[in-house]
């Protein structure tokens, strides 16, 4: 069996002086991205000695952040029930599975005591005040 030979392929020298003769603009573009490589250096390959898990989040870390995620999924939670809101998307997605985007405050009866402990403190806004 016999392979057939495969015709090798010009280098970027060959390339480069074939463009100067066809399109002197496409080899000035060319000349120009060879000269910022070659200012660039060759590319660098990764350390394989690096720590992978150098800049990852220690366990410790994760472990707060995970705490505080499940905190503030609860204060979501208790506040969009005191509210009678959607707790996954309070109105705002209308492709949201428990509500279909009609879930904005007072879309259901608000739980007593979370509206209790978390709306029924506020006082309104008085007339004509920004804040
Ligand atoms: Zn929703």
């Amino acid at each position: 069996m016999t392979v057939p030979e495969v015709p090798s392929l010009p280098s970027v020298d060959e390339l480069l002086a074939t463009a100067r003769q066809n399109d002197p603009e496409l080899a000035a573009i060319v000349e120009l991205l060879m000269r910022r490589q070659d200012e660039a250096g060759p590319a660098r390959e990764p350390d394989p000695y690096a720590d992978p898990y150098a800049s990852a989040p220690t366990t410790r870390e994760t472990a707060a952040r995970d705490e505080e995620l499940a905190l503030l999924r609860r204060r979501n939670d208790t506040l969009a029930a005191g509210t009678g809101a959607c707790h996954l998307c309070w109105g705002d997605d209308l492709l949201c599975p428990l509500c279909a985007g009609r879930g904005s405050p007072g879309w259901q009866t608000p739980d007593p005591w979370a509206h209790q402990r978390y709306i029924a403190p506020i006082r309104p806004a008085e007339e004509g005040s920004e804040s």
